[in-house]
């Protein structure tokens, strides 16, 4: 047997020696000398088992927990992950589609990549030829997500559509969610939307009241949080089966504001139907709306919120993951508003990002198969090796692709060694540890 390279091994100077295989998620606090013995296993290329000074106990643990491997067994379990990375990125039973009706936007945010697009809004005639693009994919099961500029703008293309998606009893919405900033989200749009089934929504603030106010801004120059709060709360009233994802975008000006937020939200609605989703904006993510990354600065924040404000419930996962993402999946599309397509969110409204466009569905250049199979952690000899491949989705898909082509630096790793401790300790804190 061996020492599993997906084995996390390190001294916490507050709880002593931690172990967390990110594989199993398998996490046991050890003695100094269980510690010491490990940690001289951890160098030998093999070793047999039954010639171990360990008692039974903690080998059964060790082994089943697969700290100790076969010799092949951490390289069969990467092959594994790779295999399943690519079947679900060239899976064909469903069909996802994220639906850009307009480059129009409400607001105004200063950090906002999608501001020099022209306003284009979709038409009629290029809603047809989605509808016929969809269905000639042949699949009866789409994942609809609908996506801006400011979706809402063009709500009555959004109706018409949707009717049109109703009324085809061949098709079916397996999964339907909005990206919106919610500032138009009144009781008769979301009354509409409930009809539709539209189960996830995601509505991004800035921070507390008084910072989303300077930062989330209404291109009128008028303050948005309290229309958007109102207005979550029709989402609560009307669409009683909706998730609200409450998407909070921190940087170091603005994070310091969160504990006050998360406060006055839990006060506010308490048990209702919505989930906060931190995202840590900085140059490489600021981009993403949908907050694929996680970020570096997450697990310390996470940790001093948990330390001092008792707040447990910030999302840092530890577990193990297939990744991919829109831009790795081939027969998932990002519509734009004259029915061109892109493999990703960011690249809207970009013309060289440009891969195919609704009305003949040809590939107009290689993005695509770089996407897939190019730019993902399975092309990086570095993730093999990783302790964190088994946990880590590989970073960002167009910034990985940005850097191997255009030289533009990219760290796709979002966990560092010496965080991961943190949240080793955060989890000890929580007594997901066996002892
Ligand atoms: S490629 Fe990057 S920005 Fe695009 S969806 Fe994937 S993780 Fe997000
Ligand atoms: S992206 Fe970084 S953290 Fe993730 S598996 Fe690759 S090397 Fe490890």
């Amino acid at each position: 047997m061996r020492y599993s390279r997906y084995n996390y091994l390190r001294n916490s100077e507050k709880y002593g020696a931690l172990l967390f295989n990110t594989r199993t998620k398998f996490f046991i606090s050890l003695s100094s000398e269980l510690f010491s013995k490990i940690t001289e296993l951890s160098i030998l290329k093999d070793f047999e088992v039954d010639t171990l000074d360990l008692s039974p106990e903690i080998l059964v643990q060790l082994i089943n927990g697969k700290v100790f491997v076969g010799q092949n067994e951490d390289d069969d379990y990467y092959e594994l992950k790779k295999f399943l990375r690519y079947k679900q990125a060239f899976a064909q039973n469903h069909l996802g589609i994220v639906l850009v009706p307009t480059f129009s936007c409400n607001f105004r945010c200063p950090y906002c990549y999608e501001d020099n697009l022209p306003k284009t809004t979709i038409t009629e005639e290029v809603l047809d030829a989605v509808y016929s693009f969809i269905k000639k994919k042949g699949q009866n099961c789409i994942d609809l997500c609908w996506h801006g500029g400011e979706p809402l703008i063009a709500f009555d293309k959004i109706a018409s559509f949707l009717n049109r998606i109703h009324n085809d009893k061949s098709l079916s919405l397996r999964s339907h969610s909005m990206v919106t900033n919610a500032f138009l989200l009144d009781e008769y749009k979301c009354k509409f939307l409930n009809d539709c089934n539209l189960q996830k929504i995601q509505i991004t603030v800035d921070g507390n009241k008084e910072y989303h106010n300077k930062s989330r801004i209404h291109k009128s120059g008028k303050p948005t949080y309290d229309t958007i709060m109102q207005n979550i709360e029709n989402v609560f009233q009307y669409m009683p089966n909706c998730q609200v994802i409450l998407r909070v975008n921190l940087h170091s000006q603005n994070k310091d504001t969160f504990p006050a937020l998360y406060k006055e939200l839990k006060e506010r609605w308490g048990n209702k139907n919505y989930s906060i989703n931190v995202a840590f904006v900085n140059d490489v993510n600021n981009s993403c709306k949908v907050a694929c990354l996680a970020d570096k600065g997450k697990i310390s924040f996470a940790r001093s919120l948990y330390e001092t404000y008792g707040i447990k419930d910030i999302d840092i996962s530890t577990q193990p993951q297939i990744g991919g993402c829109t831009a790795s999946c081939t027969n998932s599309y990002v519509i734009g508003p004259s029915g061109e397509i892109y493999k990703c969110w960011v690249d809207v409204g970009k013309k060289e990002r440009i891969v195919s466009n609704v009305f003949d569905g040809k590939l107009s250049n290689y993005i695509l198969p770089s996407y897939t199979v190019g730019a993902d952690m399975f092309s990086d000899a570095k993730c093999k090796d990783c302790v964190f491949m088994p946990i880590c989705d590989g970073g960002c898909i167009v910034r990985r692709y940005n850097q191997k082509h255009y030289n533009v630096p990219y760290d796709p790793c979002p966990i560092n060694e010496d965080d991961f401790l943190s949240l080793m300790e955060i989890n000890y804190m929580k007594e997901k540890v066996t002892k």
